[in-house]
């Protein structure tokens, strides 16, 4: 690129990526599809490399590349064709993170991917920073669960080490006899006991770090889960504002003890005697996050984009209130009633609405109280 010096005042330039640069997204879903369109926006390309056919993110993508995350002679060649890599979810393997890296930045930094891929290791990460998380203990085997379960009680909840997600891999204990049942219908899997919170509530914080430390909180966002799957975020949470300041405090650490690059959510419960808990972090752009697609000038999409492409992170406060509500399985046939309703909807261009299958979503804002 040909610097005009008109610009070149302007800080930390020389690291960011010039408009018409490339951004791979290791999977193609939803998030991957949002974030190219932020990426478009922008003036930057993004390159989809996603092991399943049609891909949500191939449709506005300019690239796709379709092959599994251990081909590693795939995993190079994207890589050498853009300029950062970065990813919508976090179960890249490790070994592909490795391969990646070898050919291009990868952001966020691996290390995020590991600790989050393993709830055993999440959870000592988070307390290691002085922060609380619910009662845990790790279970190798059926013995381990008896001895944590001894230790934790009950109600408790046993989960996979790995792969879990929407509530999946997740088996609640109301009773400490019940050790056998709950280790069978995870499969004996090495799994976490984690004490059970009586939570009042769920809420998130979307994080961003730059490229040179700055750190941007969005404002915490209050959650509702069905059937394990997030039906809605409604913002302003319910809290005071002194929780808020704890939360966005709590974000800013775990993003600075990770040296991270790009948006985080971090998922926390709001706990019967006032503290926050963290439940898990998401090394990427986060469900929870939508609504500031419609409520805040730079939303998380763009404000991923910009930290992985080494720009300026944006103005990321909160304009209005609102409601995202997900749109999941046939829900979505009410495409023509919501887009008549006053909501922004989304949907997500995925042909077939399986049962449990995010599709779209909508949200609803309304104005910010004075
Ligand atoms: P996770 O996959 O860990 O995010 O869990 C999915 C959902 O299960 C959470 O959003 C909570 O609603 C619930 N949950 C998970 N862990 C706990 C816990 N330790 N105590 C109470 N509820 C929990």
């Amino acid at each position: 690129m040909i610097d005009s010096g008109i610009d070149s005042g302007i800080e930390g330039r020389g690291a960011a990526l010039a408009p018409g640069g490339a951004i791979g997204i290791l999977g193609g879903g939803q998030l991957g599809r949002m974030l190219s369109i932020a990426a478009a926006r922008l003036g930057l390309k993004t390159h989809i490399y996603e092991p399943g056919a049609n891909p949500p993110a191939g449709d506005v993508a300019a690239a796709v590349t379709t092959a599994a995350y251990d081909d590693t002679e795939a995993l190079a060649r994207f890589a050498a064709g853009v300029d950062v890599v970065t990813f919508e979810f976090e179960n890249v393997p490790a070994l592909a993170a490795a391969t990646l890296l070898a050919h291009a930045p990868v952001r966020p930094p691996p290390r995020a991917l590991e600790i989050s891929q393993d709830r055993v290791a999440e959870k000592a990460f988070i307390e290691g920073l002085g922060i609380a998380v619910a009662p845990w203990r790790a279970a190798g085997d059926l013995k381990d669960l008896k001895a944590a379960l001894a230790e934790i009680g009950a109600p408790s909840i046993l989960k996979t080490r790995r792969l879990g997600y929407d509530g999946k891999g997740q088996v609640r204990i109301g009773d400490a006899c019940r050790a056998d049942a709950a280790w069978d219908e995870i499969a004996g899997a090495p799994a976490i006991l984690e004490g059970f919170v009586p939570f009042q509530r769920e809420i998130s914080v979307i994080g961003a770090r730059g490229l040179s430390g700055e750190v941007v909180c969005y404002d915490p966002g209050e959650n509702v889960h069905r059937d394990g799957i997030l039906h809605t975020t409604t913002v302003p949470a319910k809290i005071t504002p002194a929780v808020r300041m704890d939360a966005v405090l709590i974000a800013g650490k775990i993003l600075n003890a990770l040296d991270y690059v790009g948006v985080m959510g971090i998922e926390l419960f709001h706990a019967p005697d006032g503290t926050l808990l963290v439940n898990e972090i998401a090394p990427r752009v986060h469900n929870s996050g939508h609504w500031t697609i419609e409520a805040c000038l730079v939303d998380q999409f763009q404000q991923h984009i910009r930290a992985v492409a080494g720009w300026p992170l944006g103005d990321g406060s909160r304009h209005s209130d609102a409601v995202m509500t997900n749109l999941i399985g046939a829900e979505a046939e009410e495409w023509h009633r919501l887009a008549a309703s006053g909501a922004a909807l989304h949907l997500y261009g995925k042909a077939e609405a399986r049962p449990g299958r995010k599709m779209g979503h909508v949200t609803r804002i309304s104005p910010k109280p004075a």
